[in-house]
């Protein structure tokens, strides 16, 4: 017997040519897919306006897979981070991070990750396999389930900065936005959507062209090229003049200005130079830049600069009219905060 299919990798046109080569009404095709995104039916049989025979019919070819949260922690900070269990087995994480106006959603988009970064846990995972969309998608129901059962509160943002490069998955990723944006998802704007990306340079240019709606963010860290290569191995096939050629066609193409996010480490990125290379950077491409704090993954060479050096970023961005905010980390407690993510029994296993 052949292995059935996730009937939810597939399009709404793919499913309603497949209705046509069985001989059923197009237009159950529409009824089908509402009831799963939009409805979020867990089996064929859930689908009462479907006729018995139909449901049948599909429940031997298709399944509809489906993930679980195996484990819910809840930080003292009201962070709560969601161990994902995936159809076959494996786990990713995602977090619900709530503020005074703001609950944001932090999904993943890959289990592990193949870019190495040397400050981030989830690179000591490598990467096991891109999520489908559903995967994707149904992390943000689970996070929006939990805002209004626990918070009694609306999910307001979603950002794709969990476990994995969402750029590596981009078709899938880009399938998962379409469904969360569109009526017959969960209709949300997609200016309330973050992308975030190491910065891989042609493919910010594709999400130009492809004239995405949501919002981009780059994880910089440095804009000297000796010191990215060391820390962000990628750098050293998508150097700093090919991501700022693409920022710049993404702002020529969007008018939406990037957002940069940046870790400032003790004696890596906190001298005068470095500031001087971002403030150069900047001044090229509209921006605004998130200071991260770092969350220390281990007793290695990262440790989070001196306030100071903060300050001083601060002050050479503010000459240049660029805002920059200072982001405290929510969730440490918990392991749910930036980079954080690398679920501890895989990385145990590995
Ligand atoms: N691959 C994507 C999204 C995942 S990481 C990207 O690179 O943007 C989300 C953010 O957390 C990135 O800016 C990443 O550089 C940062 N980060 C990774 N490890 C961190 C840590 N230990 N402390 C703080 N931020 C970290």
């Amino acid at each position: 017997m052949t292995e059935k299919r996730d009937i939810r990798a597939l399009t709404k046109e793919e499913i309603r040519a497949y209705f046509i080569e069985i001989g059923e009404k197009p237009f159950r095709a529409q009824q089908v897919y509402e009831w799963l995104w939009k409805k979020g039916a867990q089996r064929f049989d859930d689908m009462t306006n479907i006729s018995l025979s139909l449901r049948e019919k599909l429940a031997a070819v298709f399944v509809i897979n489906h993930i679980r949260v195996d484990e819910m922690q809840r930080s003292s900070d009201g962070t709560i981070k969601n161990a994902v269990r995936l159809h076959d087995g494996k786990v990713v994480e995602s977090v619900l991070i709530p503020t005074e106006k703001r609950i944001t959603a932090c999904v993943s988009s890959q289990v592990g990750c193949s870019l190495d970064c040397t400050f981030c846990a989830t690179a000591r995972l490598k990467r096991m396999r891109n999520l489908n969309a559903d995967e994707i998608y149904d992390q943000v129901v689970a996070i929006k389930n939990e805002a209004e059962s626990i918070y009694n509160r609306p999910l307001t943002n979603i950002v794709f900065m969990g476990m994995g490069e969402p750029l590596m998955n981009y078709k899938n990723v880009l399938e998962a936005i379409e469904k969360i944006t569109s009526p017959e998802g969960l209709g949300m704007s997609p200016k309330r959507i973050t992308l975030s990306t190491v910065g891989l340079a042609k493919l910010i240019k594709k999400l130009a062209d492809d004239a995405v709606k949501f919002n981009l963010a780059v994880s910089l860290h440095s804009a000297r090229d000796e010191v990215r290569d060391r820390i962000m191995p990628i750098n050293l096939k998508n150097p700093l003049k090919d991501l700022l050629e693409a920022l710049q066609y993404w702002y020529d193409k969007t008018r939406r200005k990037v957002t940069f996010e940046y870790v400032v480490w003790h004696n890596i990125n906190d001298k005068a130079e470095d500031i001087q290379a971002l403030v150069a950077f900047c001044k090229r491409v509209p921006s605004k830049v998130n200071l991260i704090e770092y969350n220390p993954i281990d007793e290695g060479e990262f440790q989070q600069a001196r306030p100071e050096a903060l300050d001083a970023y601060i002050t050479a961005l503010d000459e240049i009219g660029v805002v920059a905010r200072v982001r405290h980390s929510r969730g440490k407690d918990i392991d749910a905060a930036c980079g954080q993510l690398a679920n501890k029994n895989e990385l145990l296993a590995t």
